[in-house]
């Protein structure tokens, strides 16, 4: 999978949003993105998510950015990218994924924690609902790279991993690479 697709995780909210914002950044990684910037946030979430690529490979960066958003999305622009925001309020994934799948430019996804500001709206490229009900940025940025990637990144395979997992059906089977 060559695509180049990185989340944004914007409106952390310290101590309260920690589990959540680190779950963002273990799904983008699993579910194939290239990395996430989150602004405002713990070391500690940098830790663990850093942590998890080390021993279950990679490539994936996580960055903690102190630049507003609003920057860090018009400098994406510059640079040629386009912003893709999961929002409730947007149009169904199921109608537009195809389009942005053939787009060549570099994608970033925004995922927000509470009510995202207005303008997002308008900067973004896409304002793009995974149903129209109210859940969570976790569920919504998984299925989201799971129609992108069509499923195929049910099967990706991590460089450097230094644990694998042997699926069976009971018991675990975990073999430790010598990388
Ligand atoms: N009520 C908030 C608002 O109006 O923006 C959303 C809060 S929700 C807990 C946090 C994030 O989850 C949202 O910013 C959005 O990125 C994502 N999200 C929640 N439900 C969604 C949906 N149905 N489709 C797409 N994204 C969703």
């Amino acid at each position: 999978m060559q695509e180049e697709i990185y989340v944004l995780r914007i409106g952390h909210r310290i101590e309260r949003d920690k589990r959540v914002t680190t779950h963002v950044g273990l799904v983008a990684r699993a579910f194939g993105a290239k990395g996430i910037f989150i602004t405002n946030a713990e070391n500690e979430i940098k830790s663990k998510i850093d942590q998890v690529t080390r021993i279950w490979g990679g490539p994936f960066i996580c960055e903690l950015i102190d630049v507003d958003w609003k920057k860090f999305i018009s400098n994406w622009k510059n640079e040629n990218g386009i912003i893709i925001h999961l929002t409730m309020y947007g149009l169904p994934v199921e109608e537009k994924i195809d389009e942005i799948r053939l787009r060549k430019e570099k994608k970033l996804v925004v995922v927000g924690a509470e009510k995202v500001p207005n303008e997002l709206y308008y900067l973004s490229d896409y304002n793009i609902s995974i149903t129209n009900q109210p859940h969570s940025e976790i569920a919504a940025l998984a299925l989201f790279l799971d129609r992108f990637y069509s499923g195929k990144e049910l099967s990706l395979k991590f460089s450097n991993a230094k644990l694998k997992i042997v699926p069976m059906e009971r018991g675990k089977k975990v073999i430790e690479s010598r990388i």
